[in-house]
């Protein structure tokens, strides 16, 4: 074919019956969230389920009861992400925040959601969810040893807080976006449990 000629269009329509090999998943989109490596690896993990969840070291006789120890049930992975008193306070909140129903029981019906948000903002909310996803499995590992959780609001300041840490990661356009955010899930959880008042004067 001489240079510059156009090349004909039958080269670029598939054949009948031709299916790629590699098809990427829309869940690769997790690769490109602007999240620190570790977080990215940590998601992935997540989605295909290979969370060691306290259900699944219990499989494999590791150490535990299995339980969840704020609600004392199994403690699988729809537990520590979604059914979890813990992980059903903090949906709460990102739902207030940022509307939508972001209610769910498990990854997929999860992702739909995410799906179905408006394109400019779905990068924002991957990686909100990114973060909240972290800090409820960091919570879940804290109380295995703890056993109990101080006050439920920690987990948004420990969320705002981990926001705050990767935003410069995230692009130009999307920053102004995070921080108000932060701003909004900071002053939900102080309207929601004001820091304790000053002690009182000690006597003279
Ligand atoms: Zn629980």
């Amino acid at each position: 074919m001489a240079s510059g000629a156009v090349r004909p269009i039958f080269h670029q329509v598939p054949l009948p019956g031709y299916r790629p090999l590699h098809r990427p998943s829309p869940l690769a989109a997790v690769w490109s969230i602007r999240l620190p490596l570790k977080i990215q690896i940590f998601m992935w993990q997540w989605i295909r389920g290979w969370i060691p969840s306290g259900v699944e070291v219990r499989k494999c006789n590791g150490p535990g009861s299995g339980l969840c120890p704020l609600c004392d049930v199994p403690e699988d992975s729809n537990h520590i992400f979604f059914s979890c008193v813990s992980a059903q306070f903090v949906w709460s909140c990102f739902r207030e925040v940022v509307g939508g129903s972001w209610c769910h029981t498990n990854f997929p019906d999860l992702f739909a959601e995410l799906q179905n948000s408006p394109l400019p903002s779905r990068h924002i909310r991957w990686l909100e969810i990114g973060a909240i996803a972290w800090t409820l499995w960091t919570i879940c590992n804290k109380l295995v040893i703890q056993r109990s959780l101080r006050r439920a609001t920690d987990a948004i300041f420990k969320l705002s807080g981990y926001l705050q840490l990767w935003r410069p990661l995230s692009r130009p356009q999307d920053r102004d976006a995070i921080s108000a955010f932060i701003a909004d899930l900071r002053s939900m959880a102080v309207r929601l449990s004001p820091p304790p008042p000053p002690p009182p004067p000690e006597p003279h």
